[in-house]
């Protein structure tokens, strides 16, 4: 039974369950599976499961479930903590399409314009919107001979879109043979390209490369090294739209929760693992750092990739050379972020707005080489009462505004120290050039670091969106859906294919789902 509250609290954790579930016959059949971790791609991967039939618990370490996407509450102030750009809302639909239920009737998604303002310390603003016309009468204005440029690329990122994201987004890459497959269409595409390079074949004007390349860093990929096929999200983007969900991204967790609730399923809130119990190639089950044993040999880790090798799988030496192999990967980024709500409106601000610093690739350098904490930066602010006045008190407004920081494994500074003083630096820069008098109108405030990133959300090196998304950590490259040795252990999530961003991890529910319901036929 669903509760209005749908969270329940025990003792020791807490649970939410709802009883209306699969058909007897169904039940006959089911398997016990444990979902680590509630983010995106964990509760896509249980709702998936539990709707095939099986008894799907999901355990989360955190006091409410979301993962990335928590929800602060200060003041009258919601703060969403991570996603706010929704995209490819046809993912999500096809959740509650397969459960026979309408997202619509669970949460209300709304269109956002423009997408993005974009601004530059040089006084240029550019709307980046849905609207083609609209696109093209900036772009002309700004330099004539891009016009054309623009709907070349276009095209292109059209093209990278039905092959990358139609075809291949829900596809788990287990093999070579797999890989092998696809590398005629990645060398037609020119994947080895990176999102700037490809960009700038075919925009000339370095303020327009910059509004059409920044994209990958949405998930944690350097412009400069993330390979073309990430140019996919611009079209993605013109193809669905932008959307924001009413009451925030934590009203689209809530409407993911109750689906999964309604049909039966188990969230355990407060709930950290403490590590996988196996034998052989068997999965036995789960031990908690309470001390409790979970029984169940499926086991899908939504979790850091690292955080399930190297801690949770500590005692099981088949998959150490796994735990090697992740050592020495790649991480993406990590983001420092404020979170604020003001007693006053900023109404020059569109929605989302990029504001970018002085120095674009010298600064992503400093972030993704030099491992540098620079003195300028280039911002995400997140100005959500412009779609949703609810989200703040009357009169008031909530934002967050994130910079990319170098991630721990490159950068390992104090943040507990360095945090205050950075967020000062990031709230100054703000107020000189534009929100006036910010500080003087900030009525709550807090932060979130990297170090955050790690001890919070269990992420290696704090970074915020796991494995860098180059094209040798990607596919086949990257870690696999299932894993090579214990048949029982599966992932979704950022660290799997097809990578970081929320149709990415939902995606990755669809492949890992699709493995786990074909073996469990066998
Ligand atoms: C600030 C920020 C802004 C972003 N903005 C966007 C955006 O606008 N649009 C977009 O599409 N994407 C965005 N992203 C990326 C996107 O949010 C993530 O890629 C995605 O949400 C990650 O989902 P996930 O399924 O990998 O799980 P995660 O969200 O990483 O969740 C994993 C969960 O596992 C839990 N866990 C870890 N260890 C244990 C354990 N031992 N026991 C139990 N539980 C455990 C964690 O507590 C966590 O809840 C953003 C990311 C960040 C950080």
């Amino acid at each position: 039974m669903l509760t209005s509250n749908p969270i329940t609290h025990s003792s020791t954790n807490t649970s939410h369950s709802a009883h209306s579930g699969p058909d007897t016959h169904a039940r006959d059949a089911r398997e016990k599976i444990a979902v680590i971790g509630s983010g995106f791609g964990g509760l896509a991967a249980a709702i998936r499961l539990q709707a095939a039939g099986h008894q799907v618990t999901v355990f989360e370490k955190r006091d409410k479930p979301g993962g990335r996407a928590y929800v602060y509450q200060d003041q009258g102030f919601t703060f969403d903590a991570g996603p706010t750009v929704i995209t490819a809302p046809e993912c999500l639909e096809e959740l509650f399409t397969l459960c026979g239920r309408k997202m619509s009737d669970y949460v209300d998604l709304i269109p956002v314009f423009p997408f993005y303002r974009l601004f530059w310390e040089d006084g240029y603003v550019f709307d980046y919107c849905n609207d083609m016309e609209e696109t093209l009468a900036q772009i002309q204005k700004k330099s004539p001979a891009d016009a054309d440029g623009y709907r070349r690329f276009l095209e292109y990122s059209r093209e990278v879109f039905d092959e990358g994201y139609t075809k291949l987004a829900h596809v788990p890459f287990l093999d070579w043979r797999s890989m092998v497959k696809v590398s005629p269409q990645l060398a037609k595409l020119g994947a080895w390209r990176s999102v700037y390079k490809t960009v700038s074949r075919f925009v000339k004007d370095e303020h327009l490369r910059q509004a059409f390349s920044f994209h990958s860093l949405l998930v944690g990929g350097n412009p400069y090294a993330t390979s073309s096929i990430y140019t996919l999200i611009h079209y993605l983007e013109r193809n669905w739209g932008v959307w924001f969900a009413r009451g925030g991204t934590g009203a689209l967790v809530q409407a993911l929760v109750k689906l999964f609730c309604e049909l039966g399923g188990e969230l355990r809130l407060n709930a950290e693992l403490d590590g996988i119990i196996s034998e052989g190639r068997r999965i036995h089950g789960l031990k908690l750092k309470n001390g409790e044993f979970f029984s169940c040999p499926t086991i899908v880790s939504n979790a850091d990739v690292m955080h399930t090798y190297r801690d949770l799988l500590r005692h099981v030496p088949l998959v150490q050379p796994t735990t090697k192999r992740l050592e020495k990967m790649s991480y993406s980024m990590s983001l420092f972020l404020i979170y604020f709500g003001t007693n006053r409106r900023y109404p020059d601000l569109a929605h989302h707005n990029v504001i970018f610093g002085p120095r674009y690739k010298p600064l992503l350098d400093d972030i993704f080489s030099h491992g540098k904490l620079p003195d300028d930066f280039s911002l995400y602010l997140h100005a959500p009462t412009v779609s949703d006045p609810a989200l703040a008190p009357d009169g008031c407004e909530a934002f967050y505004v994130l910079a990319p920081v170098a991630h721990m494994g490159k950068l390992d500074i104090d943040w507990d120290k360095e945090g205050p003083v950075y967020a000062d630096k990031i709230l100054r820069y703000l107020e000189e050039r534009y929100l006036p008098h910010l500080r003087e109108h900030i009525v709550t405030q807090r932060i979130f670091t990297p170090q955050d990133f790690k001890t919070e959300l269990n992420a290696h090196h704090g970074s915020a969106f796991s494995l860098e998304p180059v094209l040798t950590q990607s596919a086949y490259f990257r870690i696999h859906n299932r894993d090579q040795h214990l048949p029982g252990l599966y992932f979704v999530g950022a660290g799997t294919h097809p990578g970081a961003g929320v149709p990415g991890v939902v995606n990755s529910a669809k492949a890992t789902a699709g493995l786990v319901l074909e073996a469990l036929k066998k």
